[in-house]
């Protein structure tokens, strides 16, 4: 198969089924189940930055909203 063959190193969007290239990061977590000090990443590309905030926000789970994606950094 001809191709770039997609690896790890293609950030892609976390929304379910979306292939998209990440161009956002979303910085989060679960005060329930989370430590202060740990933090979630979701990656998310521009058309789904706003939903998966929001998805977030209206669990009132501590967020923050970041322009770029991290290389290597697991989540
Ligand atoms: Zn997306």
């Amino acid at each position: 198969m001809i191709g770039f063959g997609g690896g790890f190193d293609e950030p892609v969007c976390s929304r379910a089924g979306c292939r998209e290239r990440a161009t956002w990061s979303i910085l989060w977590r679960n005060p329930k189940i989370h430590a202060a000090d740990r933090r979630k990443t979701w990656l998310a590309c521009d058309a789904h930055v706003d939903f998966l905030r929001d998805f977030l926000a209206s669990r009132d789970f501590p967020l923050e909203v970041v322009e770029g994606v991290g290389t290597g950094e697991p989540s």
